[in-house]
């Protein structure tokens, strides 16, 4: 019930976070217009909205980036004395290998165990669980979840993530040194299409996230059958929130992608 509460009120966040960043690129993306055009008119109709919506993108980035940082400050000094029992760490060093072994897979990867986590994470060359993943799932269950994670390890998803970051923030960087140029250096010329570039940026990774998602889905199921890698993400929707992210699709239409082949 409270798990359900939860994952309502993620979805209501997501949906919030999604509409501020496309109402920045809008409003953001006329500001600019307006100032390479000269506009006065559009100027004065979109700034006071560009700059209101880029500060409060900005307030919470910078919101969520703090908080985050302090509660992982505090549950690693609260759980400090507690670790992962051995059992677990012993389950999941005997089926990763074991998965690479039944998927044909010559890699050398190292299996941890996330404290207090429901998810599976990659890393370079190493794979992580979720403490709650591990004491809930089935063999099969987590063979499934640690062979979308090897998927992501193969197709170098990672440095492509890196890539498609640091190319258009370079881009970014150099439209914005343009536009300050133009604007005779005003600093809120600046701040709103450097926010409006961050909501951007945002908003085009997430079809390159969700195929990156689908393709280790897949990647996944041709290794270790289509009924694994479904019952690893159907476990998971138990556990985590399964609706859409930036970052993924929701798990009910990966679970229905692989089904339908
Ligand atoms: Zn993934």
């Amino acid at each position: 019930m409270i798990r359900e509460l939860r994952h309502r009120l993620v979805k209501l966040f997501i949906w919030a976070q999604m509409l501020l960043v496309s109402a920045v690129v809008v409003t953001g993306g006329l500001y600019a217009l307006a100032l390479l055009l000269e506009n006065r008119f559009l100027l004065g109709l979109v700034q006071s909205p560009a700059m209101t919506l880029s500060a409060t993108l900005f307030a919470l980035i910078a919101l969520l980036w703090l908080s985050g940082f302090i509660l992982r400050i505090t549950l690693r000094i609260v759980f400090r004395k507690r670790t992962v029992s051995l059992d677990l760490r012993e389950r999941l060093g005997k089926i990763g290998p074991e998965t690479l072994q039944r998927m044909g897979l010559n890699l050398k990867v190292r299996f941890l165990v996330r404290r207090r986590s429901s998810n599976a994470y990659n890393g370079k060359n190493r794979i992580l669980v979720g403490e709650k993943f591990l004491q809930q799932s089935t063999d099969d269950e987590l063979r499934g979840i640690i062979g979308h994670e090897i998927g992501h390890i193969v197709k170098k998803d990672n440095i492509v993530k890196v890539i498609w970051t640091l190319i258009p923030s370079l881009t970014l960087g150099i439209a914005l040194g343009l536009l300050i140029g133009l604007s005779h250096g005003q600093a809120e010329s600046a701040f709103v299409p450097l926010m409006t570039g961050i909501g951007a940026l945002l908003l085009s990774g997430i079809p390159l996230n969700w195929r990156m998602e689908y393709r280790a889905d897949r990647f996944a199921a041709e290794h270790l059958g289509t009924d694994v890698v479904v019952r690893a993400l159907s476990r998971l929707k138990t556990l985590h929130f399964g609706g859409f992210s930036f970052s993924h699709p929701p798990l009910s239409r990966r679970i229905r992608r692989l089904q339908q082949g």
